[in-house]
């Protein structure tokens, strides 16, 4: 049994931990807080992150790779699958700091017939297999629904889910579909619709600018699902 105060101490080092994770991801410009932000789905928020931005420092993507990758070190691991385009940069990080020198590998997210899918590119599915061990990397869990299309498609190969490693997750549960959820930040912050906003009520004001870059956005996007 684990005496109460030492229980105590983890969770102090878990708060430790994600403060200084939330801080790095400020300096990186990624993380806003303190803010009134409009969101694609209109609904306001205080607080915003910025997915591009997370991984433009090299040397902060390391060091946050290293900890994903050593909270995993205790299983073997034969292929980081990174969860799309996105989360590229940080799974490589992760895999080059894994004792167990996996592979990287990563999916495609598109769309058929008006459902999100996702696929491997047809290289690597010699490289999914039977008895596979696979850890998912993901930037932002927020519904954890890519991450179970990924899963249901690994365990499709015959090969095994490990677990899920992640930037931030917003969801409350850390696991998906069973499999355990890492990450380096775990916050979920209130979003409200703008006719319930205390931000608003408050007079600050409303920032578009991220509405405003994912219109910039949308040509590029809207390739990317013809492929
Ligand atoms: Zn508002």
């Amino acid at each position: 049994m684990t005496p109460p105060h030492k229980k105590q101490d983890a969770v102090l080092d878990d708060e430790a931990r994600e403060k200084i994770h939330l801080d790095i991801l400020k300096r990186t410009g990624a993380y806003h807080a303190s803010d009134h932000i409009l969101l694609p789905s209109g609904h306001h928020t205080g607080e915003f992150i910025e997915k591009t931005l997370v991984t433009t420092e090299p040397s902060f993507t390391e060091g946050l790779g290293a900890v994903i990758a050593k909270h995993f070190a205790q299983w073997p691991i034969d292929v980081v699958l990174a969860t799309g385009p996105g989360a590229i940069i940080l799974s490589h990080c992760v895999a080059r700091a894994h004792p167990s020198r996996p592979l990287l590998l990563y999916g495609v997210k598109g769309m058929t017939g008006g459902k999100r899918k996702v696929t491997l590119p047809a290289e690597f599915h010699r490289l999914i297999r039977e008895g596979t061990k696979v850890l998912l990397v993901e930037d932002l869990v927020s519904t954890g629904s890519t991450l179970k299309l990924l899963i249901e498609l690994v365990e499709r190969h015959g090969a095994q889910v490990v677990g899920i490693g992640a930037l931030w997750r917003r969801t409350k549960r850390a696991e998906v579909e069973g499999k355990p959820v890492f990450s380096l930040v775990a916050r979920d912050f209130p979003t409200y619709p703008p006719d319930a906003c205390p931000l608003c009520k408050k007079g600050m004001p409303l920032n578009e600018e991220f509405v405003r870059r994912r219109e910039h956005r949308r040509p590029s996007s809207t390739q990317e699902k013809a492929e």
